[in-house]
């Protein structure tokens, strides 16, 4: 039987990539999406791959939704937790909304996913774990004290988990990408964007397909002795400053 993966976040951009790329290598995927934009219908449609409502940083909310995917397709075998927003601005005018949004979707989401099924993945001896940073959580950036903090701290929940886990079978990794042409790039002014692609040593964004294979090997049997490493994959832009 095919191994089960589910995306969080993946009707759009980087989990959508994610996604296809997962469905691509064999695995039965599922995504899940807050609703905040627009209906996952055309992504549906193209790929076949069910998509599910649900906030990924609500505990009750993940029980509830998990119980149902494991229900429909089987045991999480891989869990990407990929869902993330940002709401930039200096942090001297920031507000606390703005600031806990941000820690709550980005950083209580990697509690709220994982914790339902973490002892699945322990009982049955196999189990994949990739958290998605960014190189702003790496590096700290600019009207992002809010964003940086929680992807630092994504990289911390991945880190300790995975030495919990390495005798279980089960391995925990990160991929913390520079900037990436979706949506969330979107919103960016476009001098702001030029200036930006300016700083990346590539000289231009990432694109999404170039995360989502990091993502499926990750999950592979080939990638059994990687755990809580942190792959960067930013054009040179964390080096760059
Ligand atoms: P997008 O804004 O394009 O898509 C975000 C996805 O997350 C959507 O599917 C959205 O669902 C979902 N989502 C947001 N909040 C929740 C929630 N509470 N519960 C469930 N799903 C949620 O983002 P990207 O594809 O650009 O980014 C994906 C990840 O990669 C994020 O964690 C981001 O921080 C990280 N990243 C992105 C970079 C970039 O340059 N794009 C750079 C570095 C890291 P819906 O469609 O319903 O709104």
């Amino acid at each position: 039987m095919a191994r089960v993966a589910v995306v969080t976040g993946g009707s759009r951009g980087i989990g959508a990539g994610i996604a296809k790329a997962l469905q691509a290598a064999g695995f039965d995927v599922a995504v899940t999406y807050v609703g905040s934009a627009r209906a996952p219908g055309a992504f549906q449609a193209e790929t076949g791959i069910k998509a599910y409502r649900w906030d990924a940083a609500d505990p009750a909310a993940c029980e509830e939704g998990l119980k149902k995917v494991v229900a429909e397709l089987g045991p999480v075998d891989v869990l990407v937790n990929n869902a993330g927003i940002v709401k930039d601005g200096f942090f001297h005018k920031m507000d606390w909304a703005t600031w806990s949004a941000v820690i709550h979707t980005n950083l209580d989401s990697m509690f709220a996913m994982t914790r339902p099924v973490i002892n699945g993945m322990r009982d049955r001896g196999f189990g994949r774990i990739i958290n998605i940073s960014s190189v702003n959580g790496q590096k700290g950036q600019m009207g992002q004290v809010n964003y940086s903090a929680s992807k630092a701290g994504v990289i911390g929940f991945t880190k300790a988990l995975a030495l919990e886990n390495a005798r279980r079978g089960v391995t925990v990794n990160c991929v913390a990408p520079g900037y990436i042409d979706t949506d969330m790039m979107a919103g960016i002014a476009p001098e702001v964007l030029s200036g930006i692609v300016g700083q990346i040593p590539a000289g231009r964004l990432g694109k999404v397909d170039e995360i989502a294979a990091i993502v499926a090997f990750l999950a592979s049997d080939a990638a059994g002795f990687i755990t809580g490493a942190v792959i960067a994959a930013n054009g040179g832009q964390y080096m760059a400053g």
